[in-house]
């Protein structure tokens, strides 16, 4: 299959309400441009040293999300252009993400990454501190940031069901941040949950974002 159709596979599949966000981690810019010219132009990585000189060789007119774990020394160098930022995990890089994104006269549209699978190794902020950092004094003090969603990812598992319930209670919590009264800067639109092994369970539970990396662009080797 190539990187065409399984794009036209997806774009005639998806729901209208949800987005699908092409993850090329690992991939030439050929393969993004491939993309590109069968007319995608939502892009993802997960590394800022990677993301950089993809979105300097490429179209200026691609939506960059990152998702990947992010350090706070490298906001700076995607703070310019970077469209999304799904991967937020602490008060401490929203702070960065804000003031660099201050030094480039930008408002920075940001997701809060939930940590709902079992393993200890996926990042991300339990209900109780998003509801916490929401209603702290210091998060009122940003000005360049929004909170536009939240996203999470499943356990690595064949169990679907186990998957199910992971995303399904984050789409509960999604649902109940956006039925209460929220600051300004914070509105719940995109539910970010899915990838290639999950994103159909993610679906049915609500997804309003799907990241798909092999899928689209095949298996990565990590060499
Ligand atoms: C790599 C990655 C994806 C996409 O993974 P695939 O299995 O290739 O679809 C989605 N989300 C995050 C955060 C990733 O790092």
């Amino acid at each position: 299959m190539s990187i065409k159709s399984n794009l036209q596979f997806f774009l005639e599949n998806l729901p209208p309400d949800c987005q699908l966000i092409a993850v090329s981690k690992t991939k030439p810019t050929e393969a993004i441009q491939e993309a590109y010219d069968a007319r995608h132009r939502v892009f993802a990585e997960n590394k800022v040293q990677e993301l950089v000189p993809k979105y300097e060789a490429l179209p200026k007119d691609i939506q960059w999300h990152l998702i990947g774990h992010l350090q706070t020394n490298k906001v700076k160098y995607i703070a310019p252009f970077v469209h999304l930022i799904h991967s937020i995990d602490s008060f401490k890089l929203l702070e960065e993400v804000n003031k660099q994104a201050q030094k480039v006269d930008r408002t920075i549209p940001c997701l809060l990454q939930l940590h709902i699978a079992e393993e200890e190794t996926k990042f991300g902020f339990s209900e109780d501190e998003v509801t916490a950092l929401l209603a702290s004094d210091e998060f009122h003090k940003l000005t360049n940031v929004t909170i536009t969603g939240l996203m999470g990812m499943a356990t690595f598992t064949e169990n679907k069901e186990q998957i199910r319930r992971e995303f399904r209670g984050l789409r509960g919590f999604f649902e109940k941040l956006k039925a209460s009264s929220l600051p300004p800067a914070v509105s719940m639109r995109h539910l970010s949950m899915g990838m290639s092994s999950d994103y159909q369970v993610a679906l049915e539970e609500g997804s309003t974002m799907i990241r798909v990396g092999s899928a689209i662009f095949g298996e990565r080797s990590y060499t």
